[in-house]
Parts: C-alpha cells; sequence; structure tokens
C-alpha cells in the first residue's frame, strides 16, 4: 500500500509511524552523546540510567518495583523484547496464546522459537473488540506456556478493561501460564481509558514480561530503544537470548531515551491530546462518507467495517479508496490468520501531522459510497 501510496502521491495513512519528531531536547540528548563519544557498544543489559530511568517510570506509573540491575533489559525495540522472550521461554511445541488480530511480529516470533501459535479472537461487540472467557479458557491445554497480550491493542484500539484483565491473570495463575505484555501504546488512551498493566494484579508481577518501546510514546519509531521488564529469573533468560541476537541496543538513543522518560512526559501528554483530536478528525471524515467506525480508546489506528459502505473485502476497498480519492489505508487481514475472519476491516493510522490528517479528511468526502 505505501509503494501504491507513492505512486499515486496518496496520502499515506497506513504505516503506523508519525511524521512528526518527538521532544527537541530529547533529540539534542542524542546528538550530544555521538558528539561527546558514547559511540561503543553499551552494557548488554543497558545503559544503566535507562535502566534506572524505567525502573522510576514503571515505580511512579504503576507502583510496581523492578531491581535496575537484574530486572529491566534493554532490547532493540519491543520488536527484539517480544523475540527474545519467545525464543528464551517458548521450547518446541509449547503452545503460545495470543489474541487475534495480531501484531504482526508474534506469529513470526512464535515460529521461530519452534512454538505453536493459538488464537483467541477479539470480535466486535457493538461497543468496541471483546474475547470469549470461554474461548480462552478452552484453548488452554497441558502444553500452553505463555500468554501473548497487547493493550492497548494495535489494529483494533482496544484497551483491556481492568476485568479483562483480572480475567485473563486468572487463567494463567491457575495454568501457571508466563505472559508476554506487550505495552508499547501504553501512553496513548483517550476519553477516560486507562492503561492497566498486567504485571500488577495479583500473583502477576512475577509471571509477567512487561514490553514497553520509546518508539510510540516518544515518535522516534526509527530509534528502536525498547525494554522489558519482570522478575529476576525470567529477565535473564531474556538476556541469554539477546545477547545473540544483537547484544547490545544503540547507546547514544538510550542516553537520550532515559532523559525523556525523566523529562518528557509533559510532552508525552501533549501529544496524547492532539492524537486525540487527530483521532476525531478522521473519524468525523470517515462517518461523513458512511463509514461505520470502531471504537479506539487507544493506539494511534482507527478501523472502520467496510461492509458498511458495501464492501466485503478490505483489500478491494483500500485499492479503490486510494485510486478515487487518493487515501491510503491498510486492510486489517494483515493482522488475522484466519484471513476471512479480518476480511472487512481496514485500519488508518492517524498519527500523522493534523494538515495531513485534515487534508484525508477532505479527500475522503469525495468518496461517494452510492457509486458502487
Ligand atoms: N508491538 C506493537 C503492538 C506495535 O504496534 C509495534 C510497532 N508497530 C511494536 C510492538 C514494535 O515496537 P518497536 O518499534 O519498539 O520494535
Amino acid at each position: 500500500m505505501t509503494a501504491l501510496a507513492q505512486r499515486i502521491s496518496a496520502v499515506n495513512l497506513g504505516q503506523g509511524f508519525p511524521d512528526t519528531d518527538g521532544p527537541s531536547r530529547m533529540l539534542a540528548v542524542a546528538r550530544n552523546a555521538v558528539d561527546e563519544g558514547l559511540n561503543q557498544y553499551p552494557p548488554m543489559n543497558g545503559l544503566p540510567q535507562l535502566r534506572r530511568a524505567v525502573t522510576a517510570q514503571r515505580l511512579e506509573r504503576y507502583a510496581t518495583a523492578y531491581d535496575p540491575d537484574s530486572e529491566v533489559l534493554v532490547t532493540v525495540g519491543a520488536t527484539e523484547a517480544i523475540a527474545a522472550s519467545l525464543i528464551a521461554l517458548c521450547e518446541p511445541g509449547d503452545e503460545v496464546l495470543y489474541f487475534e488480530p495480531a501484531y504482526d511480529s508474534y506469529l513470526p516470533g512464535v515460529a521461530m522459537a519452534g512454538g505453536v501459535p493459538v488464537p483467541i479472537r477479539l470480535r466486535p461487540d457493538g461497543g468496541g473488540f471483546a474475547f470469549d472467557l470461554d474461548e480462552l479458557t478452552h484453548a488452554v491445554s497441558g502444553r500452553t506456556r505463555l500468554l501473548l497480550l497487547n493493550s492497548p491493542h494495535n489494529p483494533t484500539g482496544k484497551v483491556f478493561t481492568r476485568e479483562e484483565l483480572e480475567a485473563i491473570a486468572r487463567v494463567c495463575r491457575e495454568h501457571d501460564i508466563i505472559v508476554i505484555s506487550d505495552e508499547v501504546y501504553e501512553y496513548l488512551t483517550y476519553d477516560g481509558a486507562t492503561h492497566t498493566t498486567i504485571a500488577t494484579l495479583p500473583g502477576m508481577r512475577n509471571r509477567t514480561l512487561a514490553v514497553s518501546s520509546a518508539g510510540k510514546t516518544f515518535s522516534v519509531t526509527g530509534w528502536k530503544v525498547g525494554w522489558v521488564c519482570g522478575p529476576a529469573d525470567l529477565v535473564a533468560a531474556v538476556r541469554t537470548a539477546k545477547q545473540f541476537l544483537t547484544f547490545a541496543a544503540s547507546a547514544p538513543f538510550q542516553a537520550a531515551v532515559a532523559v525523556g522518560l525523566r523529562e518528557e512526559l509533559g510532552w508525552v501528554e501533549t501529544w496524547r491530546t492532539e492524537l486525540r483530536d487527530r483521532r476525531d478528525q478522521l473519524r468525523g471524515g470517515l462517518e461523513q462518507i458512511g463509514a461505520a467506525v470502531l471504537p479506539c480508546q487507544g493506539t494511534y489506528f482507527l478501523q472502520i467495517d467496510t461492509r458498511s459502505l458495501g464492501y466485503a473485502d478490505g483489500q478491494r476497498f483500500c485499492q479503490e479508496l486510494a485510486q478515487r480519492c487518493g487515501v491510503v489505508a491498510i486492510p486489517s487481514r494483515a493482522f488475522f490468520e484466519d484471513v476471512e475472519a479480518g476480511l472487512p476491516y481496514v485500519r488508518f493510522a492517524f498519527c500523522k501531522r493534523s494538515d495531513v490528517v485534515a487534508e484525508a479528511t477532505r479527500r475522503l468526502s469525495s468518496f461517494n459510497a452510492k457509486e458502487l
């Protein structure tokens, strides 16, 4: 879809990264770190100041204490944290529960670890997306080892409620399941929805690897600085896998993210409210053409159900939208193993400059569903 967007000079709301930079002071710290010679391998665990900043943030925001030396590992983005966690903890034949639709690195990660992915479907339930607790319970077997959780959730924009997380936690405790909790959108929630990390629920801290990343929080997706927090034994296992994947993540960017976590959360709050406004702007444009827009309480993605516009296949809709209006979105089927289930949905990213979102909205208004 990006190649198509470039070919026809479309407004690209397909790719999930911002077109503006993060906090300028944080960018300056990265530049200075290079100038000051922070250009060789950092410690495998990550720079101590970043590990301390992460533990301070987890304590402040979630009242969960981690030891910066043994319970935090800095990774090359959340992607490496997830891959290394899977490689470390999933043995061949182990089953890994995950919610579908899912971020696209999960299934290849499970495959690389030799695991067997077991999907739990998130289904539209009127007010958003929900899972069926019976389906989750029945999906557990003697081989279930891990559960991959993502909240706030890409691509649905769902923020799992505390009650939902409590139900998931109960299943995990009962069946001795370890949770990899992907929280990269931890700050990007709207309309009063709050992100709860499952690690804070009773009995969960010591069976949860909480994964996050600077990419979404500070609009520096290209820096690929992520981290994982958890009990020392699990983090030691992840570190062992990470040692032979990348050994260490980029030193100057780690130094900058440490400052970002300590000093730039005010910037993040402004970014969050800007995103909320862009979401509303895009939602308005989509509703104007008659699209059924699914609720979005978090992340920077909006999904529509293209059946409301007379389509059965989101891919066809995306192609026609690009050709007719010059706006590119992506078919959500890319996030489904069960392609049929994902067929009608399309995802728009609203993390673009407000003039870009406004231009997309303007172009959308020329889309006339009745022509179909
Ligand atoms: N998890 C989810 C749910 C994501 O949406 C993304 C980025 N699109 C990632 C992980 C990857 O994060 P990073 O760039 O830090 O590797």
